[in-house]
């Protein structure tokens, strides 16, 4: 027996597949809470061997219809003084366009070169506990959700995680575009009673809106992540108000850093 990860329930085979190319991958969903996942995928190095791959095509449009969605949901719920941390950040434009907007993130991503970010990489010494985690386009890569949402918490203080996924419905479709097999980075696939589960397990609630999730220890009413996702366009300028853009202010930081270092 195979047990889920998740909730610890019984898991069964969906479907075997190819990954990458040449790689057998066993699919097998949780009977439990519908958690989808890859049984021991052992290509991963080789499927990172490129961070961001290829095939990904949607990395700079998804950025840009994030920035500004994610900077009038987050001053929404958490105020316009959080401070943030984008786990697999991948080359930093998220995190670029979010401080652009005016939000105090930072960058982390073990796997990627920060190209876009640089000097704003995360560092709990220097900038304290974080509010919020947010991680865009990541769960589905992670082998073992409940440590590494965990460990995201634990490493930045934070007591918000909110994140990006498709959810499936608990029917396993081999030909679902989300496998993305000719990656075989996507390893870890989620139902909506797989989201509900892993919030459970962490002690947080769960807050769903459409393809943006929040998991969080704070208390917020039901609904109003999901209010705050539906109205995101129309509160923008609204939020924006509030907050200064910080291009001009970080490169004066950067550069008194590099005088300070000659
Ligand atoms: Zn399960």
């Amino acid at each position: 027996m195979v047990p889920c990860k998740i909730c610890g329930g019984e898991s069964r085979i969906t479907h075997r597949g190819t990954v990458l190319g040449r790689h057998q991958a066993t699919y097998r969903m949780c009977v439990e809470c519908s958690y989808w996942f890859i049984d021991q995928p052992h290509w991963l190095e080789e499927a990172y061997s490129e961070a961001i791959a290829a095939i990904d095509t949607g990395v700079a449009q998804r950025n840009l219809r994030l920035s500004p969605l994610l900077t009038s949901v987050l001053v929404g719920m958490f105020g316009p003084d959080g401070v943030y941390v984008d786990y697999g950040g991948g080359y930093g434009l998220l995190v670029r366009l979010l401080r652009d907007a005016g939000l105090d993130f930072y960058w982390r991503d073990p796997h990627c070169q920060n190209l876009f970010a640089r000097g704003f990489e995360w560092d709990g010494d220097r900038q304290g506990a974080a509010t919020a985690v947010t991680a865009v386009e990541v769960m589905e890569h992670v082998t073992d959700p409940v440590a590494f949402v965990d460990t995201c918490l634990r490493e930045t203080g934070a007591d918000s995680f909110v994140f990006t996924q498709y959810l499936h419905d608990g029917t396993a479709d081999p030909a679902w575009w989300y496998l993305a097999p000719e990656a075989g980075q996507h390893i870890s696939f989620y139902a909506a009673p797989t989201l509900r589960t892993l919030a459970h397990r962490l002690g947080m609630a769960y807050h769903p809106a459409g393809t943006l999730h929040l998991l969080t220890k704070q208390k917020f009413r039901k609904g109003a992540f999901a209010r705050a996702v539906k109205f995101h366009r129309c509160l923008y300028p609204l939020r924006r108000r509030r907050l200064p853009p910080r291009w001009m202010q970080d490169h004066e930081q950067l550069v008194r850093r590099i005088r300070c270092a000659a």
